[in-house]
């Protein structure tokens, strides 16, 4: 079994130590700097200029320069930015201020792992990386709990990097709820693979088609809203306190019965064929590239899906629901969401 550190395996005194950069403030960047300051660790924020994050930050009393000053006065660089803008702005703002002894810090492998980003020599080059969203890594460490954290180290220039990672994991609350080491390959091809086949991508067309299905053969939109998108959190809840068996245990006899005989019916071994096919496509760089060149060329293809997806019957449907639903406090902790956007 993997081995599992928590804080009191990790030394705060580390981080504590350095200057750091946070680069962008978006989902992972505030939840980082915030709480990297409030563990008692020097933060400023890095960013463009006219950055729209900007005045969010000062809001927090956080200290915010440009992304190039942020760099240079700082010995630890945690780069935040959107994974496709991150080789423009190393290349620009980041490599040419980069020292030997500093540390280079990702929360995804992505630009590493597909080549995008070398740094430069004498660098250490780790990730800390939440297994959650960004407003949750606050929302939890301000509740004094923690998100937990993958860490990993792609470069030892220092001899020291795994020390100083985990020290920056403990500084965002992460090792409260545990870490796991695993490197910048494992951590990017599984973290797109659950993202594209479960999590994300999985789970959005399997709600779409029960929900698809239902209208379809005449129920209320309302009620397949409910059937097929609001109650997966609460069965989803079942299983990460106790696995998937703690969700059968407390579903009725005749839905475990119908979990049973239907499961592999809907989800049958083409799925997992087609999963392998994603899989395939993440390991040797056909899905990275596709990215990219869509990103370079001004994303035309992801914004065509981001445009069809949000015109799907469910949104409008669950709208209009969530609104009468006074007890979902929708986006009540994540001021900066739009409903739509
Ligand atoms: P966001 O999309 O939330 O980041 C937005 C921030 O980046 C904003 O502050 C934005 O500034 C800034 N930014 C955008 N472009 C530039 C630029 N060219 N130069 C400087 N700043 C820029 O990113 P995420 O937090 O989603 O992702 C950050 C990293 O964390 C990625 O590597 C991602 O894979 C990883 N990660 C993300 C998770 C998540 O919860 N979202 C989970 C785990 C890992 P402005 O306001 O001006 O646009
Ligand atoms: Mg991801
Ligand atoms: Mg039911």
């Amino acid at each position: 079994m993997a081995d599992m550190f928590y804080d009191d395996d990790a030394d705060l005194s580390i981080i504590q130590g350095r200057k750091v950069a946070i680069i962008g403030y978006g989902s992972q960047g505030h939840a980082h700097a915030l709480n990297l300051r409030d563990s008692g660790v020097d933060v400023r924020v890095g960013l463009k200029e006219g950055s729209k994050s900007r005045a969010k930050a000062e809001a927090e009393g956080l200290r915010v320069v440009t992304v190039a000053e942020a760099v240079q006065e700082s010995d630890l660089v945690m780069i935040l930015t959107p994974d496709q803008v991150q080789r423009t702005v190393y290349a620009e703002e980041i490599q040419p201020h980069l020292k030997p002894g500093n540390a280079l810090f990702f929360s995804h492998g992505f630009n590493i792992r597909y080549g995008y980003i070398t740094a430069p020599e004498g660098v250490d080059v780790a990730m800390v990386a939440p297994k959650g969203p960004g407003h949750l890594v606050r929302r939890e460490y301000v509740d004094g709990r923690g998100v937990p954290v993958l860490v990993a180290v792609e470069v030892d220039a220092s001899g020291k990097a795994f020390d100083l990672a985990k020290s920056y994991a403990k500084g965002i609350g992460g090792l409260r709820a545990g870490g796991i080491q695993t490197t910048f390959k494992e951590e990017t091809e599984t973290d797109l693979f659950g993202e594209q086949s479960v999590l994300c991508g999985g789970a959005s067309q399997l709600i779409q088609y029960g929900f698809e299905t239902l209208t379809e053969a005449g129920y209320q939109p309302e009620v397949a809203y409910f059937e097929c998108l609001h109650e997966l959190k609460l069965i989803v809840d079942l299983m990460v306190e106790g696995g998937i068996a703690k969700q059968r245990w407390s579903i009725s006899d005749t839905a475990e019965y119908g979990d049973y005989v239907s499961g592999p019916r809907v989800i049958d071994e083409h799925v997992k064929h087609n999963m392998k096919a994603v899989l395939k496509d993440i390991q040797d760089g056909t899905f990275a590239k596709r990215f990219i060149d869509d990103q370079d060329a001004g994303a035309p293809e992801f914004k065509a899906f981001r445009e069809k997806a949000a015109q799907h019957p469910i949104e409008t449907t669950g709208k209009e629901l969530r609104g009468l639903m006074s007890w979902i406090k929708d986006g009540a902790n994540d001021a900066d969401y739009v409903e739509g956007s």
